[in-house]
């Protein structure tokens, strides 16, 4: 990364960002959420266009000047339409949790009842968690995956609907590695009267590169972020029927937040021109191949992989029974440079901040174009260090060769 004035006119801020992009480049990324944009998208993230307000929507503002971002925020909705068949987009929202802020705004009044995954399944902060606004706002009431399949059981969530008689369902996960079966979710709202929001923050591109199923044509509302494996700048965009268009708008601006990022409008717009070019379809199924032969391996080893493998780019491992904390695991594997996030396993008996897994995901990796050759060196990697976690020699030796792999896969920014 080249400054030509920021390290003149800051150098401490300089010199932090240096680090940061050096540390990218060198270590590992296994965090599912994670990825790496490409030049294009940081250079508009960078533009101008964060000087401009613009509160409303195309054609309708409340500042003077805005003809030319108009024109950029119909672009980037137009793409995003393209990419997904929906029928109305707001491409505004700031971030994942403020999209679904606005999404239980436009649809439903404080205390109203909906069903959401619990955390610990798989589920997100923001659908229903009692320390989030979610679970204060709202009555949520949580489903669970099988406690021997791992996989959501569709006759559970329709018993549970039936009883809770919920105003709203969410489906759409952070840490769920399998097809979602959007139909059956829809038929049991149906049946009970429920509007139905998809969250596909994690899975939004391999949904864009028709890999995975798509809750547009289905759902009432879909929401995702564009930072993960859409591959966009941070942000979040929101889908709906043309029926629900106003309410979204609506409760995006003046509901949730004043004058959209214009500048990351822009990167998200460049962002979903990359995930329509065929390319990124090689991407996205190179992200599956990639998670499915970390996982696979993982499972040769003997480790305990939640539902015994993935769909898609993700999967966790469950390390109860051999001894180590899913904090631990981080920690240990954080002095190799490689990067994963603690996470609970359905049920788990350990409390969230020290929870029994790790979770485990290929869209970074995979952006710097490694394939299912360096999956299996990274799976025995993890497997030494966590085997060696107080050996230091063991740890030095194994960050060395995490740091060569990374050098030979470069991340796209310079
Ligand atoms: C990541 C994520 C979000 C939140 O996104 P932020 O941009 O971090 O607020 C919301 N929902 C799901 C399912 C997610 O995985």
């Amino acid at each position: 990364m080249k400054y030509k004035f920021l390290p003149k006119e800051d150098k401490k801020v300089a010199e932090i960002i240096a680090r940061e992009n050096k540390r990218q480049k060198e270590e590992l990324e296994l965090i599912a959420s994670e990825n790496y944009i490409s030049s294009a998208v940081l250079e508009a993230q960078g533009s101008v266009l964060t000087n401009k307000y613009s509160e409303g929507t195309p054609g309708h503002r409340y500042y003077g000047g805005n003809q030319i971002i108009d024109e950029m925020e119909l672009l980037a909705v137009a793409r995003l339409k393209k990419i997904f068949g929906c029928a109305h987009a707001n491409v505004q929202p700031l971030s994942g949790s403020p999209a679904n802020a606005a999404v239980y705004m436009a649809f439903l009044k404080p205390g109203d009842k909906v069903l959401g995954l619990k955390l610990d399944h798989g589920g997100h902060l923001s659908h229903g968690h009692p320390v989030n606004f979610s679970g204060m706002l709202y009555n949520f009431v949580q489903y669970g995956v099988d406690p021997k399949t791992g996989r959501i059981d569709m006759a559970e969530v329709r018993r549970i609907a039936k009883r809770e008689k919920p105003k709203m369902i969410v489906a759409g996960y952070s840490a769920y590695c399998r097809e979602i079966d959007w139909k059956a979710f829809k038929k049991i709202a149906d049946e009970v009267g429920a509007y139905t929001f998809a969250d596909i923050a994690h899975t939004a591109g391999l949904i864009a590169a028709g890999l995975m199923s798509n809750p547009v044509p289905y759902f009432d509302v879909v929401s995702t972020t564009t930072h993960k494996t859409l591959r966009g700048p941070r942000g979040a965009v929101i889908m709906c029927q043309e029926k629900y268009a106003k309410l979204i708008d609506r409760a995006v601006f003046p509901g949730m937040q004043g004058g959209p990022h214009n500048h990351t409008t822009a990167a998200k717009a460049v962002a979903f021109g990359e995930a329509l070019k065929p390319s990124f379809k090689k991407y996205a199924a190179q992200v599956i191949k990639n998670a499915k032969t970390m996982a696979g391996e993982f499972i040769k080893l003997g480790y305990d992989v939640v539902s015994g493998g993935t769909d898609n780019h993700l999967f966790i491992l469950n390390l109860g029974a051999r001894g180590i904390g899913g904090r631990e695991a981080e920690v240990a594997l954080e002095q190799v440079g490689i990067s994963v996030s603690r996470s609970t396993i359905p049920n788990d008996p350990n409390p969230p901040m020290n929870p029994s897994g790790i979770r485990i995901g290929s869209p970074a990796a995979t952006t710097r174009k490694m394939k299912e050759k360096e999956m299996l060196k990274v799976v025995h990697w993890i497997d030494e260090a966590l085997q060696n976690k107080d050996d230091k020699k063991v740890l030095a030796r194994i960050k060395k060769e995490v740091k060569k792999l990374c050098l030979a896969f470069p991340i796209p920014t310079e």
